[in-house]
C-alpha cells in the first residue's frame, strides 16, 4: 500500500503562491493566503489545484469535445438524409433551452428550407465544420429534420 500512501499524501499546494492547502476541496474556493480563486480538477479519484486559467482550457477542450459529438450527429443524418433522395426539405431545430443563440433561433423560425439552403456562409446544419465561423458552431445544440413526402 506504499503507492497509494504516497497519492494520499501528496500535499496539495496553491497553483499562485504555494502555500500548503490543508482541506479537501469540493469545488472552486479561496487561497486562505493569496486570496486567489483556485479551481479543482478531478483525475480518476484524485483532485489537483488548478488556476483560473488552466480551468477555462480545460473547459474549453471540454465544450470542443461535446461539440464534435454534436456535429457529427447531425453531419450524419444530414448526409444520410441528402443521399436518399426522399427529403425534400430541412428544418432547424434549436435545443428549446434558455441560452440558444438568437441567430439560432432566427434559423429555427425560417422553417422548412431546400436541402442545400445555407443558413450562414458554409453551415447546412448545425455544427457543419463547412462553416468557418466559430460563433455558429462553438456550444451548438441543435439539431436537424427533415421532409419527406
Ligand atoms: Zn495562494
Ligand atoms: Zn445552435
Amino acid at each position: 500500500m506504499r503507492i497509494f500512501s504516497i497519492i494520499k499524501d501528496n500535499p496539495k499546494v496553491c497553483p499562485y503562491c504555494g502555500v500548503q492547502i490543508n482541506k479537501e476541496p469540493k469545488r472552486k474556493f479561496k487561497c486562505p493566503s493569496c486570496r486567489k480563486e483556485i479551481y479543482i480538477q478531478k483525475i480518476n479519484n484524485r483532485i489537483k489545484l488548478i488556476t483560473i486559467d488552466d480551468n477555462e482550457i480545460i473547459k474549453n477542450e471540454r465544450q470542443k469535445e461535446i461539440d464534435k459529438i454534436n456535429s457529427a450527429n447531425n453531419q450524419i443524418s444530414f448526409f444520410n438524409a441528402y443521399n436518399s433522395g426522399l427529403c425534400t426539405g430541412k428544418q432547424w431545430l434549436t435545443s428549446g433551452k434558455q441560452d440558444v443563440r438568437e441567430s439560432h433561433k432566427y434559423y429555427e423560425n425560417l422553417g422548412w428550407k431546400d436541402m442545400d439552403y445555407e443558413y450562414a456562409p458554409g453551415l447546412k446544419y448545425p455544427g457543419d465544420p463547412n462553416c468557418t465561423n466559430e460563433d455558429e458552431l462553438r456550444g451548438c445544440r441543435c439539431t436537424i429534420v427533415f421532409n419527406v413526402d
